[in-house]
């Protein structure tokens, strides 16, 4: 993939979870390696719905923890804050003007986050345009994004399509590199893992906070008693222990519970603990980087200088295609 221009996003919504990591960071980190890599907190986005201003900064810098944190290096990649590259709002209305409010009305997340608002902020529907826009705006091949976002890539193939027959090839049309994690389901055991639904185990949480929240987790709802035998596959504790445990002690658990010889306290026990050791270095990563917020709104910074540099390149063009800001010049020509 050497060459391959590589996008993707995060939103400063909340602490970033497992969710979060299987989906999506785990992938950035391996494709820091491969490919010119972008990767972005998305705060533009992270105020679609009502969120704390005073709080949104601090989110903004623990996102760019957690980026560190899961292993993203800022000599092997780029990251950046969205608000500081203002292309990506002005390519978002651009974009605007060739996505049509049907296509945005049928996608799924829409409809979930719009279902029983009584007004819908137009920022719902028209996110996945500012989507589109993030990933186009650097020209990007590839977009490492968790399951439920093939949709929203989809579609901005198809708005990059369009944009190009209309003013010329120009956008390559992305390709999603989903995730093999699926799609990881919240401790609820019926919603995705959500940052803004508070299902969330954190990725950088600590040992008992990490115990305090999986404790929670809904496991089988036919498993009433502890003799009553288990059904793992439909189990979200024991979806989860398949990143967290290895192949045996997996085999272990699944047999023990269909007998009734393990109780879901006992393997939400050992999935705790598994997750505890999946995250310890990310733990003391994070803790190095907090100590050290200068040099995290350094990296903040330099991301953004390389971007905005992109950023204004592809706009040039886009507007030069689009008989936009060139009037004076154009005018001016011939007298
Ligand atoms: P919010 O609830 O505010 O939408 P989120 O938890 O969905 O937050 P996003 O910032 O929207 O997180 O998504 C960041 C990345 O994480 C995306 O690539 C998304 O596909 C991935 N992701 C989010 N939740 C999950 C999940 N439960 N399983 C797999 N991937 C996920
Ligand atoms: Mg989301």
């Amino acid at each position: 993939m050497s060459g391959a221009r590589v996008f993707s996003g995060m939103q400063p919504t909340g602490e970033a979870h497992l969710g979060n990591y299987l989906g999506a960071l785990r992938q950035w980190v391996r494709l820091q390696d491969e490919a010119d890599c972008i990767y972005c907190i998305v705060d533009y986005h992270a105020i679609t719905l009502e969120y704390e201003p005073a709080r949104l900064p601090e989110r903004v810098l623990d996102l760019a923890v957690s980026f560190l944190a899961a292993g993203l290096n800022p000599d092997r990649c780029t990251i950046f804050v969205q608000s500081d590259v203002p292309e990506h709002t002005e390519l978002a209305w651009i974009l605007n003007t060739v996505a049509s409010v049907g296509e945005l009305e049928r996608m799924t997340q829409y409809k979930d986050k719009s279902a029983g608002m009584e007004s819908v902020p137009a920022g719902v529907l028209n996110y996945p345009i500012l989507q589109a826009a993030d990933i186009l705006l650097y020209r990007a091949d590839r977009v490492p994004v968790g399951e439920d976002q093939a949709q929203h890539l989809e579609l901005t193939r198809e708005i990059a399509r369009r944009w190009n027959r209309r003013f010329g090839e120009f956008f390559p049309e992305p390709q999603a590199l989903i995730s093999d994690a699926g799609r990881i389901r919240g401790l609820d055991g019926q919603a995705k893992m959500s940052k803004s639904r508070g299902n969330t185990v954190g990725m950088l949480d600590e040992p008992a906070e990490i115990w305090a929240r999986v404790r929670t987790a809904v496991t089988d709802p036919q498993r009433v008693r502890r003799s009553d035998p288990g059904r793992p596959e439909v189990c979200n504790v024991f979806a989860l222990h398949r990143f967290f445990t290895a192949a045996e002690p997996l085999a272990t658990i699944e047999r023990q519970c269909r007998a009734a010889e393990i109780g879901c306290v006992d393997c939400k026990r050992l999935l705790s603990e598994g997750i505890v050791r999946a995250f310890e270095p990310m733990r003391e990563r994070a803790a190095e980087y907090r100590a050290q917020p200068a040099r995290v709104r350094e990296i903040l910074g330099d991301g953004a200088a390389r971007c905005r540099a992109l950023a204004q390149e592809t706009m040039r063009e886009v507007r030069e295609r689009m008989g936009l800001r060139s009037w004076r010049e154009r005018t001016a020509a011939g007298g």
